[in-house]
């Protein structure tokens, strides 16, 4: 396994608010929060970015969306709307290089994808 931050949340090794788990992924909350709601999905499967996962794999990125999906319905906001977004590499602003989906929600998001902004 590898040693990224999200793997010791994975192993309990630092804290975090957990909101959800199965055999697949871990979900919790952003420390550095985006929007109202900021939730990280991250797969148990250890891949450093999108590049990274084969078409085999193809799974576990579509487990993240859903899983995503099913928490903005639990949770209310299905229907006002929420934002899924992975980075990937340093134009994009990864930092962890353990693959993961951010959920962003909570308030109208506005545009993204500027240059620089
Ligand atoms: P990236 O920029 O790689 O797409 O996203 C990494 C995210 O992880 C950032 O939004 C950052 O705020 C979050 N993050 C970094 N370290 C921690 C941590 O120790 N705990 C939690 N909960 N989030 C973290």
């Amino acid at each position: 396994m590898s040693d990224t931050i999200f793997h010791k949340i994975m192993q309990r090794q630092i804290p975090a608010d957990i909101v959800y788990e199965d055999d697949d992924m871990i979900a919790f909350r952003d420390i550095a929060p985006q929007a109202p709601v900021h939730v990280l999905f991250v797969p148990k499967r250890d891949f450093a970015t999108l590049n990274d996962v084969p078409a085999d794999a193809a799974d576990v990125i579509g487990k993240l969306a859903v899983a995503a999906a099913s928490y903005a319905k639990r949770e209310g906001f299905d229907r006002s709307g929420y934002r899924i977004v992975m980075n990937c590499n340093g134009d994009a602003g990864q930092t962890v290089f353990q693959i993961h989906l951010h959920l962003l929600a909570g308030a109208p998001l506005g545009h993204f994808g500027t240059p620089g902004r």
